[in-house]
């Protein structure tokens, strides 16, 4: 009885509310409720791997195989407000939750088996010392815990490359180079990995990441993003 009064008392002063539309969250729902949950812009990018738009992306750029991402991003659509919730409104369960759906997803189409170990694309130091985490390891922890998989930080950053947005797909390209460096060998060597990210727009910093990890031993490198498009 007191446990429940306690709670009553913490929603009143820290109410939980959905992300997304705002709307207050059952007990049994975390960061977003049912109906937002149920209408999120989810890809079907597991059913052809290694055969669509993202792929083509990243051609060219990576030897990568499998290319993947959960929602599809629209500018101004949902994807982009979980993006932006996770980016600057300090969220990391948020992102492991994403990670846990989209875990289970890719789990029911028989991906479990397909890899040794998730590696997120890391933060710089200052950015995840600011934002406080990493989203995309916080998404690629509800990833592993689905998927009963490890997560290893095995790659870290280098220095700190400015903002990108106004430069070419090609000195954004040339601008990665030396992004990133292996922090732990012992976790690469001929193993299957699924590298995660929190959105893919020209592939550029997964694409960096994939050969600094094949360059480095990995057997195969496969990436998963929350989203992507546009
Ligand atoms: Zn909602």
């Amino acid at each position: 009885m007191r446990l429940f009064f306690v709670k009553d008392f913490l929603d009143l002063v820290f109410p939980r509310n959905c992300l997304l539309c705002g709307r207050s969250l059952y007990d049994h729902e975390n960061n977003l409720c049912s109906i937002c949950k149920g209408t999120l812009p989810v890809t079907s990018y597991h059913l052809r791997p290694t055969d669509n738009d993202l792929c083509d992306k990243v051609k060219g750029l990576s030897t990568v195989g499998m290319v993947m991402a959960y929602l599809k991003f629209t500018k101004g659509g949902n994807s982009q407000k979980l993006l932006h919730q996770l980016k600057y409104r300090n969220k990391p369960q948020l992102a492991k939750e994403l990670g846990s759906l989209y875990g289970k997803i890719l789990n029911e189409n028989g991906y479990s088996k397909c890899w040794d170990v998730i590696v997120p694309v890391p933060l710089h130091p200052l950015k995840q010392s600011r934002r406080g985490y990493n989203q995309s390891e916080y998404f690629g922890l509800g990833l592993s815990e689905a998927l009963s998989l490890k997560l290893e930080n095995s790659l870290q950053r280098r220095k700190f490359t400015e903002t990108q947005t106004q430069k070419s797909r090609l000195e954004r390209m040339f601008n990665m180079d030396d992004v990133f460096e292996v922090s732990n060998y012992s976790t690469l060597s001929g193993k299957s990995i699924l590298l995660v990210d929190d959105v893919m727009t020209t592939g550029a910093t997964l694409c960096a990441c994939a050969n600094v990890l094949l360059g480095n031993g990995a057997k195969n490198v496969d990436l998963v993003t929350i989203a992507a498009g546009g």
